[in-house]
């Protein structure tokens, strides 16, 4: 008998918004130490037995898919290329025919694009948030410049389209690159996306003084190239922007002037296997405590219960956040914990 597989059933939270969008922390580990999100030194890492495995993620991954309907599944960390054969995770979930992309700090890009296209990634995000050497070193804390863009170039030669390049911006450190990174990624031909600063940061040193509004942000931009509009919204945080000479588009993320939660469809399992309905939820779900309860991943009833908590979590979903507000709140953990 052929197994029937059960027909999606859209997961709406409890303010009508249906959650398809599912991003993973593969690992917390990562070869970068920037500024705004680690400490130079002294992480704490996972001791490996904590991690899902592949095939833990891979099933959570397709519970969603199969019981939910989700679209997309973007894998992340820390950075996610520094854990060992990610390509045989991207050839488990390649099968699951979503919108399946990567975010990373592009280092092991050189190296890794081809293959990770051969596996079935369909598309990276890239972090660069400055073209001069100095200041990114004084970011990321590696003098990596040269590599990151060497990635960005493989990513484009492997096909990893649209390759996308996301930038922080940080007032009196990089906000003085805007119009040069935009003219970087039009002339290369990537998307870019300036995201503001956020208070995830693991050294807790994230002042409102430092972050520069999305306004002033395409403020800037428009002096040099004149943007517009761009048609079309989606559940995509980046309000987005097109050049009115016709060389693409760019976007801003206002995480923290004007949050996007609106019409956030994602969630999120952290490298040890924690289900969180938002980047600043203070509560978590252990998903790898129903992942390795009884028989594991050979337990009947594994999926029905995944579903079930996936949903109760969703149940808790909260209209938005707070970050400016009285009443908000830190998470515990920083970006690289939580998987960006
Ligand atoms: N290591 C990969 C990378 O850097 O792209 C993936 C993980 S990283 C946590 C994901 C994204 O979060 C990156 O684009 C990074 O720039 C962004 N990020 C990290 N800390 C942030 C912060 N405090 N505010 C805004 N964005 C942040
Ligand atoms: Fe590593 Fe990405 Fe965090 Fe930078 S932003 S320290 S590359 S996880």
């Amino acid at each position: 008998m052929v197994a029937r597989r059960p027909v999606p059933v859209p997961l709406i939270d409890p303010h009508a918004r249906r959650v398809e969008d599912l991003r993973v922390s593969i690992t917390d580990r990562c070869n970068f130490r920037c500024t705004y999100c680690m400490p130079a030194e002294g992480m704490a890492w996972l001791p490996r037995r904590e991690l899902l495995t592949y095939e833990e993620i891979a099933r959570v991954a397709r519970v969603c898919v199969e019981r939910f309907g989700f679209r997309s599944v973007r894998i992340t960390g820390g950075e996610p290329l520094v854990r060992a054969h990610v390509t045989r995770l991207i050839a488990m979930l390649a099968g699951l025919g979503v919108d399946l992309a990567l975010t990373t700090n592009g280092v092991k890009l050189p190296e890794l694009a081809h293959d990770l296209r051969a596996a079935g990634l369909r598309r990276v995000n890239v972090s660069l948030d400055s073209l001069r050497r100095e200041t990114f070193l004084a970011l990321t804390r590696r003098d990596e410049l040269d590599r990151v863009l060497a990635g960005i170039d493989a990513a484009l030669d492997a096909g990893l389209l649209p390759v996308k390049v996301n930038a922080v911006v940080i007032r009196g450190v990089n906000d003085d690159e805007i119009v040069d990174l935009a003219a970087y990624a039009r002339d290369k031909g990537v998307g870019l996306r300036f995201i503001e600063y956020m208070p995830l940061d693991a050294e807790q040193g994230w002042t409102r003084e430092q972050v520069v509004p999305a306004a002033e942000i395409l403020e800037r931009l428009d002096a040099v190239f004149p943007i517009e509009p761009a048609a079309g919204g989606g559940p995509e945080p980046a309000e987005r922007y097109r050049y009115r000479d016709g060389a693409g588009e760019v976007g801003v993320i206002a995480s923290v002037t004007a949050p996007f939660c609106g019409n956030c469809d994602r969630v999120r399992l952290t490298a040890e296997g924690r289900f969180r309905t938002c980047l600043f939820a203070l509560e978590e779900f252990d998903l790898r405590a129903e992942l390795r309860a009884g028989a594991g991943l050979d337990a009947p009833d594994l999926d029905d219960r995944l579903a079930a908590a996936i949903a109760g979590a969703v149940g808790t979903k909260w209209a938005g956040h707070r970050i400016g507000g009285e009443d908000f709140v830190r998470p515990a953990r920083s970006m690289s914990q939580i998987g960006g």
